[in-house]
């Protein structure tokens, strides 16, 4: 593939969205000189941002509100997005018509000049990704670039600026891994964070999520200039596990990494939270020893770092009680990894999108170190119930409950968890909105909660 790939083709752009991966694709086709039509089960209301984003390209045409069968049949080549699954009616369709079935990741590892470094997991992806690409740049070998899921470049968009040398961090779906299965290609060094169950609405199973995850290590290939990096955490049962059968294959480079290895110097030099962030950091650690950057450059560039975003982040502190917005914690061990961050008495605003995982262990965790639970959102009465099974479960171990017989409240609202935690929070406590679960129910995406939660406490303040 290159980009006159495109030229005077048809491209049908399936699902423009709203987070900028559609109309990247779009744009990428019609600057190759491609006819392009949009098509999207949205309206055009709903898609009006990313539209308007298109706006210099007025020959796109757009088919909103559904797909139409004919589209499928007529065009050159549709590029899905990775919210699309693989095996979706309209995709079986255009293959049956001999079509040719891409995706925006796919396209950029065709084309993409550099070495990729791509990094998934369940938890702590965007973190990783940032850190990695923070120390990568501020040791100044090569010139870095930061995309992917984390969306802060768009892809194809970039694409023409990336030369042989750059290095490309990619943070990277399930999703896209399962789009990059049909091309067989993998990043140059690849990276797990850990695995636990997620998205199960979509895969059904953890073994299914387990295959998406590992398409990232399944076709790694070294070649003349590069070897194959693949990085796993060794604490992780499933990182563990990938590292003893990858290690047997002799093509490729195997490297553990574990938060226990990082000295107290580094330590003391990086600013986040919580022991997961030191996992993060032991993960982009081993990506930056890789390329040949010293402990003594690490200890330089870490305090720099911010983190980013809607993870961990302090919002304020009012009256002696600190607000903390998490909302990425879209899964149950992001949200227990978030209360472990903290040793002062914690009021967690949790709950959200129900994506069918399991809330068991998120219950006990919470019986066991919050103050009080304020639940909104699908998930509050499931989450709620593994909270009130975690203080049976202590009980029984005879465990002193006294001291944290933690509050369980259901509200209907954001605004109303954000009054009630400031009406039940003393001084010294943390309020923690940590919600566990994806926010699609309630918001528009994480970042919409995450905003929403920082204004009402910027109201509290105020
Ligand atoms: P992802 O991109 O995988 O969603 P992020 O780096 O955006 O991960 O972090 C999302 C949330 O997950 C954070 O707000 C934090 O609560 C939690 N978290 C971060 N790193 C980890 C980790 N290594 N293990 C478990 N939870 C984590």
């Amino acid at each position: 593939m290159n980009e006159e790939f495109f030229a005077d083709k048809t491209v049908l752009v399936m699902g423009l969205g709203r987070f900028g991966g559609g109309v990247d694709v779009a744009r990428f086709a019609a600057n190759s000189g491609a006819k392009v039509i949009v098509t999207d089960l949205a309206s055009r209301r709903q898609l009006s941002d990313s539209i308007s984003q298109l706006a210099e390209f007025s020959d796109i045409e757009y088919h909103l509100g559904s797909h139409d069968p004919a589209d499928f049949e007529q065009a050159d080549i549709i590029v899905a997005n990775p919210a699309v699954a693989p095996d979706t009616e309209f995709l079986e369709l255009a293959r049956r018509h001999n079509k040719f079935v891409t995706s925006q990741i796919n396209i950029f590892f065709e084309l993409c000049p550099a070495q990729i470094i791509g990094i998934t997991g369940a938890n702590g992806k965007s973190t990783t990704a940032a850190l990695t690409a923070h120390l990568l740049k501020n040791a100044g070998e090569a010139k870095v670039w930061l995309s992917g899921n984390i969306g802060n470049e768009p892809l194809l968009t970039i694409m023409d600026q990336i030369s042989p040398d750059d290095l490309v961090v990619l943070e990277l779906s399930s999703f896209q891994l399962e789009q990059l299965a049909q091309i067989q290609k993998g990043p140059k060094v690849a990276l797990l964070t850990n695995l636990t169950p997620n998205h199960l609405d979509r895969y059904g199973t953890f073994a299914d999520y387990c295959a998406a995850k590992e398409n990232i290590f399944r076709f790694q290939k070294p070649d003349d200039k590069f070897p194959a990096v693949s990085i796993f955490n060794a604490e992780d049962k499933v990182g563990a596990a990938w590292f003893d059968k990858y290690e047997k294959d002799t093509g490729r480079i195997c490297i553990t990494f574990s938060a226990d290895d990082i000295s107290e110097q580094i330590r003391k030099s990086f600013p986040l939270p919580g022991r997961a962030n030191l996992s993060n950091l032991a993960a982009a650690m081993a990506v930056a020893r890789h390329f040949g950057i010293d402990d003594g450059q690490l200890k330089t560039s870490l305090p720099q770092f911010r983190g980013l975003p809607h993870r961990l982040e302090l919002v304020a502190k009012i009256n002696g009680v600190s607000w903390y917005n998490d909302s990425k914690a879209t899964t149950p061990e992001s949200a227990i990894a978030a209360l472990e961050a903290f040793e002062q008495p914690t009021i967690i605003i949790a709950g959200g999108y129900d994506k069918n995982v399991a809330f068991d262990e998120l219950g006990r965790n919470i019986a066991e170190s919050a103050k009080s639970a304020i639940l909104l959102g699908q998930t509050a009465p499931k989450v709620a119930s593994a909270i009130r099974n975690g203080k049976m479960s202590l009980r029984a171990k005879r465990s002193n409950l006294k001291k944290r017989d933690t509050k369980i409240e259901i509200v209907d609202s954001l605004s109303g968890a954000v009054q009630l935690a400031n009406k039940l929070a003393e001084s010294g406590d943390v309020v923690l909105l940590s919600p566990a679960c994806a926010s699609y129910d309630m918001f528009d995406n994480f970042e919409h909660r995450g905003r929403q939660f920082c204004e009402l406490v910027k109201q509290i303040k105020n």
